[in-house]
């Protein structure tokens, strides 16, 4: 069953976005070689208490940080501490998410740690954002849930080959229904197969978290010993974007992008939604 939700919910759903958005902008400014994984994490406490927001990932599942802090190979899940210090060079994938009112955010971002980074992981994080931007795009009235995967899927696809070979797009994660939950049906594949089908149809009321994770090489992945860190079995490096998303019968609201996304997806083709708090 999907959460359907009412004008007011998406509001607040808006609200913590928001705060999601503030929590990126923060954690971003952070995220420089020297700091450390826990650093981060400490931003991110910030600002949840300064927007009187509570932590959707501190305590899930036994999670024992406010956002995941994913370096290098790692995919997603990956554990603040001490003894990961940033370097000049990384990137790390940084997913955060607030509750308010007991409405859900999730969102996340990769970012360059210091300069110099090769072309082809500048290229990788702008196909993995890219690519759910397509996604985003295609939270349409009329569209099902398999045109997201294959608005993702095909961007990627669409895009020259790495010199490392091809693109692993992530099979073991995706995307996710959210609300009054993190985590909901339905599950969104960042890919078509046909054991699938179409999945629901996409009406007024349906959010969505729309997060492709794409690495340089393999599209398998492993759990390490700590059974949350995420890394990709060949050791190439990859990227993790995420928004969460409300279909309204105007159009998508991108939940979590300070401007509803209007911008990105006016380049394609799409008006986002107005802002229920603006
Ligand atoms: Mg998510």
């Amino acid at each position: 069953m999907v959460e359907i939700k009412t004008p007011e919910q998406i509001a607040k759903m808006r609200e913590a976005g928001l705060v999601v958005a503030a929590v990126h902008a923060a954690t971003r400014e952070a995220a420089v070689p020297g700091a450390t994984t826990k650093d981060l994490d400490e931003v991110s406490r910030k600002v949840l208490a300064e927007h009187g927001a509570k932590s959707n990932f501190l305590g899930y599942g036994g999670f024992p940080a406010t956002i995941c802090t994913s370096v290098n190979e790692v995919v997603v899940h990956g554990i603040p501490d001490e003894k990961t210090v940033l370097k000049d060079g990384d990137i790390i994938s940084i997913d955060a998410g607030a509750i308010v009112d007991g409405w859900h955010g999730d969102a996340a971002y990769t970012a360059f740690v210091g300069t110099g980074h090769a072309p082809e992981l500048i290229e990788l994080s702008r196909v993995t954002e890219e690519s759910m931007w397509a996604g985003l795009a295609a939270m349409k009235l009329g569209n099902r849930l398999v045109d997201i995967s294959k608005a993702i899927e095909s961007y990627i696809r669409r895009q020259p080959r790495p010199a490392t070979g091809k693109y692993g797009i992530i099979e073991d994660y995706g995307g996710h229904g959210i609300g009054s939950e993190m985590h909901m049906d339905p599950h969104l594949l960042n890919y078509v197969t046909r054991k699938r089908g179409k999945g629901p149809k996409l009406v007024p009321g349906f959010c969505l978290a729309i997060e492709p994770m794409v690495s340089l090489g393999t599209a398998q992945t492993d759990v390490l010993e700590d059974n949350w860190t995420v890394v990709t079995t060949d050791g190439t490096w990859s990227s993790h974007w995420e928004h969460s998303v409300a279909l309204t019968e105007e159009g998508p609201l991108v939940l979590t992008s300070p401007d509803g996304g209007r911008a990105k997806l006016a380049e394609y083709g799409v008006t986002a939604a107005p802002d229920p708090l603006a």
